[in-house]
């Protein structure tokens, strides 16, 4: 079905400059000319080549984190800061060079590149600043026979899954605590994104973290991948962020070894619009919960239930905006970038077509564009029908799916009607449903007013089958720390 175009416009092109500045980056990583070819999402042209290493090369990876990681379990808590303090400070330091390599390999813009270098090295501080308050504490036993000693010990080797979507930040989030706790790592970027992960521990290297402590393994093949590490008696965590399938099968493999594991699983989050609502801040905020990162996040608004009395206002206002943003290069002025790859672009029309096969309303964008790149227009579907492909599945991209509806139970009783629970938004004036709303949805996490509520200081994860375990704030290092104790016999002495 071919759809009706009333806002398509050129794409913005990128900077030559800045595209030089992200090659140079690229040049100083040393890597192989064969191997996995790494592709810039918005002129779909190869920028670099990265080692496609088989099963074999990652259980010599696990050899090798192994053995370091034996002394690095022994340094001090304040060792260890004073490495991960030098790593924020270098990442700091290279915040041009990162943010320049992530929209080349991910296409996100400019400006929030630099966000994410931001909040992923807010990851690396904060682990910096929780390694040096390792836990632990004394109990005593009801009956008065023993003392208990607690105390937390690292959990040992981490292999660490990360997607494409934020190739820095869901990388720091994972190695500062891992490294905070004592354990070694192998580290498994996205295939789509590996750069920015394999440049980002090289400053941890230089900043004086072990050289085989953190083992970065980039392949083709994550499967095989996985079937080989996961089963290696050396390893003994798994923490994932990706989505729910390659989730539920990596705990299974998990399970032959009981691994410990932490999974960052898909969302499905619904944000709530009430009748009370300041609708600019509404307006803004489901802008940003919805266009951050090209819609291509996992607390991304995906379902948008507007109370009818203030649906028509609301409609008005993010179809303006959504309009209006601009559509290129990530190099260039553009507010909006490519989606990943072609099959991302293909799935957004595939989304667009069922739903106004189903009734809704196309009020902005719903098409892609001719040309080199992937790219698609941001979107603004109304009256989505709740049975519609869209409806009911991850978006992961820049069409914004707004559903109406009546009452408060009724607005909360479809957000929860879903097996994923990462992120719910809630926008209203009262203080009481904000509370109400907050409590009644079944998600980790809940932006009240807000459409980023992401903060290194947060223990960021899902309910339902959105995950297990918590990424960032004190919890996220309890995931990497095996809790033990010791008990003292107690008997009375005359
Ligand atoms: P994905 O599940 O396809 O891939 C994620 C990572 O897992 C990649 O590195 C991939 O190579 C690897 N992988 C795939 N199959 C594997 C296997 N059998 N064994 C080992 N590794 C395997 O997800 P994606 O497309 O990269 O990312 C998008 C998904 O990630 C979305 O569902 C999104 O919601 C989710 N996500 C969740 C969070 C969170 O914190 N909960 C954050 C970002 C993204």
């Amino acid at each position: 079905m071919t759809i009706a175009d009333t806002t398509r416009r050129e794409l913005l092109a990128g900077d030559p400059e800045r595209i030089a500045r992200a090659d140079r980056v690229i040049a100083g990583l040393g890597l192989p000319s064969t191997g996995i070819a790494v592709a810039d999402p918005a002129t779909g042209e190869t920028i670099a080549t990265v080692a496609d290493q088989d099963a074999s090369a990652a259980l010599a990876a696990v050899g090798t984190a192994d053995a370091a990681g034996r002394s690095w379990a022994r340094t001090t808590p304040r060792q260890r800061a004073d490495v991960l303090h030098a790593w924020y400070d270098l990442l700091i330091a290279h915040r041009d060079d990162l943010a320049h390599l992530i929209v080349r390999e991910m296409g996100k813009p400019l400006a929030e590149a630099y966000g994410e270098v931001q909040y992923g090295a807010d990851f690396v501080r904060w682990y910096a600043e929780e390694a040096v308050r390792p836990r632990g504490d004394y109990r005593e036993s009801p009956n008065g026979g023993a003392q208990i000693i607690t105390r937390r010990s690292p959990v040992g080797l981490s292999v660490l899954i990360t997607p494409w979507n934020f190739p820095l930040a869901m990388a720091t989030r994972k190695i500062a605590p891992a490294l905070a706790a004592g354990n070694p790592a192998i580290v498994k970027p996205a295939a789509l994104t590996p750069l920015t992960t394999i440049f980002a521990v090289q400053l941890a290297v230089q900043a004086g973290v072990p050289a085989d402590l953190v083992q970065v393994v980039t392949t083709s093949s994550a499967s095989a991948f996985s079937t080989a590490v996961l089963r290696d008696p050396r390893v003994r965590k798994v923490s994932f962020t990706g989505s729910t399938p390659v989730g539920r099968t990596l705990l299974e493999l998990a399970s032959v070894n009981v691994l410990r594991s932490s999974m960052e699983l898909g969302g499905n989050a619904p944000l709530l619009v009430f009748d009370d609502a300041d609708l600019e801040r509404a307006v803004d905020g489901a802008y940003a919960a919805k266009m951050r990162n090209v819609g291509q996040s996992c607390i991304g608004a995906n379902r948008i239930y507007v109370q009818d009395g203030i649906a028509d206002a609301f409609v008005e206002g993010l179809t303006e905006r959504l309009a209006a943003a601009t559509v290129g290069s990530g190099f260039g002025e553009a507010a909006v970038g490519p989606v990943i790859d072609d099959r991302a672009a293909t799935q957004m029309q595939q989304y667009v077509d069922d739903a106004l096969e189903h009734g809704a309303t196309l009020r902005t964008g719903g098409h892609g564009f001719d040309g080199a790149g992937h790219f698609y227009a941001p979107t603004l579907l109304d009256h989505v029908d709740p049975t519609s492909l869209v409806a009911r599945s991850e978006i992961f991209g820049p069409i914004a799916a707004i559903q109406r509806f009546g009452t408060q139970a009724e607005g909360v009783e479809r957000a929860n009607d879903t097996e994923f629970g990462l992120a719910g938004y809630v926008f209203t004036e009262s203080l009481d449903r904000a509370f109400d709303v907050a409590d009644a949805l079944q998600t980790g996490i809940v932006g009240i007013n807000q459409g980023v509520p992401s903060n290194a200081a947060a223990p960021f994860g899902g309910v339902k089958q959105s995950g297990l375990g918590r990424e960032g704030s004190a919890e996220g290092l309890e995931e990497y720390e095996s809790i033990r104790y010791f008990s003292l016999a107690r008997r009375a002495t005359s």
